[in-house]
């Protein structure tokens, strides 16, 4: 029987230097669900929406246990660029270069492929 679990992280507490998890009243706090499928744990970020992310992590799990689990490979652009920022980019650069690329992004990248699978 495959388990997850839900767990709750702050990007505006991360950006503090705290780590996030932590309880707080920022709306932009988010619901990450967390499963093991074989020897992998994978991690999806949900949203600010609880019920959502319990619904989708229920899925996954009954996904796994039938043996219907596939590996998500097909995310939109948006989606890539968005997990991007978050995984790759925030840690590493500057708050002010971020904006810049988010911006960048925003007005010229994302209208174009926004939509098209990776
Ligand atoms: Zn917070």
């Amino acid at each position: 029987m495959a388990r997850g679990s839900i767990l709750k992280r702050c990007k505006i507490c991360r950006r503090d230097g705290r780590s996030g998890f932590d309880k707080c009243a920022h709306k932009e706090a988010q619901y990450i669900i967390s499963y093991r499928v074989g020897k992998k744990q994978k991690r999806e970020t949900i949203g600010s929406n609880k019920k959502e992310a319990e619904k989708i992590l229920t899925q996954r799990l009954s996904e796994i246990n039938h043996g219907t689990y596939q590996e998500a490979c097909d995310i939109t652009f948006n989606e890539f660029i968005d997990k991007w920022l978050d995984e790759y980019a925030l840690p590493r650069i500057k708050a002010h270069t971020l904006y810049k690329y988010k911006n960048t992004l925003k007005c010229h990248v994302r209208p174009v492929l926004g939509d098209y699978p990776e």
